[in-house]
């Protein structure tokens, strides 16, 4: 009589399952660990960095201490990555500059090409702070992790948070799973996409939100990051390049209120801007004599673009103002302030309204 297959693998179960019991004499050794990722963090200053002069005092200075003593101040950070720290820069947000951002993209650009590197944190102020994520967003090319962190209370204040930021940010950028997520920003332990993240808040830890599409992850501290999105929803772009990049065109922007005339529009056009961005009121709208006045701009060269001091939401082409006619372009679910990066990269590139529409579909 032939034995049956299932005769034969329940034997094979059996013997493989004695032999599994038997004790076996094994060498001891330590189990291997892995290793370390090797982080670099780009300091630019912010209220991560600021000092009070007094305590308890509201009053302080951005940028006051440097990258080493925010490194000490996060205790178990060195437990997480092999760190580097460099000084790129020691200002408020408020004053961040072309000439810092091209530092400092150059720098991340430099040290993400190098195969010692694995992350980058960038310590930044949070007023300028989703301007300059979307900068690097759009001008870096790697898929290893980039993340921006602040903080709302300088480091001297009673439960500044600047802390805990830094220790989140440092465990994602170390984090093989962030990887291809485009640069990201840590806030009160929810991680954003560059693109999507406004500062909301004069002075709440809770000042970091993705208005139309929510956060990127929660991160969990000393257990992982949860993440609610694909990696394809905020994969990196790095659409222009930094290696030529010296100077970016002027772009200005024009706030929409009641009443508003063409004033600002002929200013910006004066100071020579090659770009203007309206923050206009609703869905993009302005007074007839703030669109006359963009009319005329867009007809001598000015590219216009028109977005929403709303602060959430998204300005399409033509609904009450005849984007075709009058050659503007839409912003899409960009606030004013990041359309206005936006905006000055593509001038680099072109001055085609149809093209530029085309980049803020894509970017
Ligand atoms: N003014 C500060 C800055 O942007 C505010 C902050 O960092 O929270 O540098």
């Amino acid at each position: 009589m032939s034995k049956s297959p299932f005769v034969a693998l329940s034997l094979a179960i059996l013997v493989a399952s004695a032999a599994a019991a038997a004790p076996q004499a094994q060498p001891v050794q330590p189990a291997p660990q892995p290793a370390l990722a090797r982080v670099v963090i780009l300091a630019t200053g912010g209220t991560i960095a600021g000092v009070q002069p007094k305590e308890g005092q509201a009053g302080y200075k951005s940028g006051s201490v440097s990258v080493e003593s925010l490194v000490a101040a996060a205790p178990g950070l060195e437990k997480l990555a092999a760190i580097k720290g460099e000084q790129i820069a020691s200002i408020g947000s408020q004053d961040m500059n072309d000439f810092v951002w091209i530092k400092l993209a150059r720098r991340a650009s430099e040290l993400l090409a190098s195969p010692d590197v694995d992350g980058i944190v960038v310590t930044h102020g949070t007023d300028t702070l989703e301007e300059t994520a979307y900068f690097l967003n759009l001008v870096l090319k790697s898929d290893k992790p980039v993340v921006l962190v602040g903080s709302m209370r300088p480091s001297t204040e009673l439960s500044a948070e600047g802390p805990s930021n830094l220790y989140n940010a440092m465990s994602v950028a170390a984090d093989p799973a962030a990887r291809g997520r485009g640069v990201l920003v840590v806030a009160n332990d929810t991680l954003h996409a560059a693109r999507a993240l406004q500062k909301t808040h004069t002075t709440s830890v809770q000042t970091m939100i993705s208005v139309n599409r929510g956060p990127v992850a929660e991160v969990l501290k000393g257990t992982k990051t949860v993440w609610f999105l694909p990696p394809a929803a905020t994969a990196p772009k790095g659409t222009f390049s930094i290696a030529g990049l010296d100077a970016m065109p002027r772009v200005d922007i024009v706030y929409g209120h009641e009443n508003s005339d063409g004033v600002q529009v002929r200013a910006a056009m004066a100071a020579g801007a090659k770009g203007i961005v309206l923050a206009g009121v609703g869905d993009g709208n302005a007074t007839k004599e703030t669109i006359d006045a963009l009319t005329e701009a867009a007809k001598a060269g000015v590219v216009v673009v028109r977005a929403t001091r709303v602060g959430s939401g998204i300005v399409r082409r033509n609904i009450e103002v005849n984007d075709d006619k009058l050659g503007f372009v839409a912003a899409l679910e960009l606030n004013p302030q990041k359309a206005r990066v936006l905006l000055r990269l593509a001038l680099t590139k072109t001055k085609d309204v149809t093209e530029i529409q085309r980049i803020f579909e894509e970017n």
